[in-house]
């Protein structure tokens, strides 16, 4: 296989030395058209190398981009990609365990975001997973977000998935970006609301009711303010919860599911405590949405936010944008300003 000469170098194991810089390097990749060979893939984690759901990212932007790829395998520890052109369509793309759809969705978003034409992507897996954005996360906190900067996008769940059965469906709608514009988030502006939901699926409804009287007590959330789901048509197994907070500027959601051995209160109070934080921290943008706005908002037209202390995963993934040319700089107060990556050149990597 031919690869560019001009290969971009990543160590997988730098920073948080997870998925994310996988994730990362293959939107930033496409994106820009640059090749890249990643190593030492999630060298930070328990089972190093590519699970289900990161091949099944390699594989998506692969095939948006008609990439050619060299280390795709499960367990695979080292990669190299080389994109072409990207093609907006219809992509469907079955991670085929309970692996992470939001997180899929991240790593071909940012190259459709620059794309021609309408593109449609499904996914299936994990709608609510550990350590991963919810559904909710994903349709209420980051595409509005996207949106406002010049992105077109609706997403919709057309089966919930949770961890650890999976079978979820999330189906994506990209419209292409009108006028992209950089996004300006320093303040939060008022507090509208707050709204709490409990989901279920094929448990008892009283473990969904149990984290709602957590959340109600903890959040001062009214009966009005909180909701109970019990999923239709079950696949497995489930449970996980949110809270959304409204201000005029921005919808923040904070989740978690939950799992064998941990009781509905541990999982709600672990909701209201980020919730918490979150409130006290008056920043318009929480620990989550800064590291995942950071490249759809390189690729759209740039902009500054303001959020609390960085994560590890919003450091690394600094440092990776910044190994693709891309320009993100933060200042002690907390703003963080991305800068628009330039366009694509019309010769591609290969
Ligand atoms: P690994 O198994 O290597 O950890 P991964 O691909 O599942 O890989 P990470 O590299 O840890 O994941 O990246 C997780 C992503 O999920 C990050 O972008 C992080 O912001 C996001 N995330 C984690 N928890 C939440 C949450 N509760 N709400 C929203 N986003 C979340």
């Amino acid at each position: 296989m031919a690869i560019h000469s001009d290969i971009i170098e990543i160590d997988g194991s730098q920073g948080e030395g997870g998925g994310q810089i996988l994730r990362s390097c293959l939107a930033l990749s496409i994106v820009t058209g640059k090749a890249f060979r990643l190593w030492n893939i999630r060298a930070g984690r328990e089972k190093p190398g590519l699970m289900r759901q990161h091949l099944t990212c390699v594989q998506a932007a692969a095939a948006i981009s008609d990439a050619q790829v060299a280390g795709a395998s499960v367990g695979s520890r080292e990669i190299t990609v080389s994109p072409g052109p990207v093609r907006a369509g219809t992509y469907h793309f079955p991670i085929g365990t309970a692996g992470g759809t939001t997180l899929v969705l991240q790593a071909v978003l940012p190259a459709l975001l620059r794309a021609e034409g309408p593109s449609t992507v499904s996914v299936e897996g994990g709608t609510h997973n550990k350590a991963a954005p919810s559904f909710e996360f994903f349709a209420r906190a980051l595409v509005p977000l996207l949106n406002r900067a010049g992105a077109n996008l609706s997403v919709r769940l057309e089966r919930y998935g949770f961890y650890p059965a999976g079978g979820g469906r999330v189906v994506l709608e990209m419209q292409p970006t009108g006028d992209a514009r950089p996004l300006q988030l320093l303040e939060r502006g008022a507090r509208l609301s707050a709204h709490a939901i409990a989901m279920v699926s094929r448990l008892s409804p009283s473990i969904a009711l149990r984290e709602i009287e957590v959340l109600r007590d903890r959040l001062a959330l009214t009966e009005e303010q909180a909701r109970i789901v019990e999923v239709p048509n079950p696949i497995g197994p489930g449970n996980a919860a949110a809270v959304e907070i409204c201000y005029e500027h921005i919808t923040e959601v904070f989740s978690e599911v939950g799992e064998v051995g941990r009781s509905a209160e541990a999982v709600a109070r672990a909701i209201a405590d980020k919730a918490r934080d979150y409130i006290a921290s008056e920043k318009p943008v929480g620990p989550y949405l800064a590291d995942q706005l950071m490249v759809p908002l390189a690729v759209l037209g740039g902009g500054q936010y303001a959020t609390g202390p960085l994560t590890e995963h919003a450091r690394t993934n600094i440092e990776i944008v910044r190994a693709f040319g891309g320009d993100i700089s933060t200042h002690e107060s907390g703003i963080v300003r991305v800068g628009q990556l330039p366009s694509r050149s019309a010769s591609f990597a290969r």
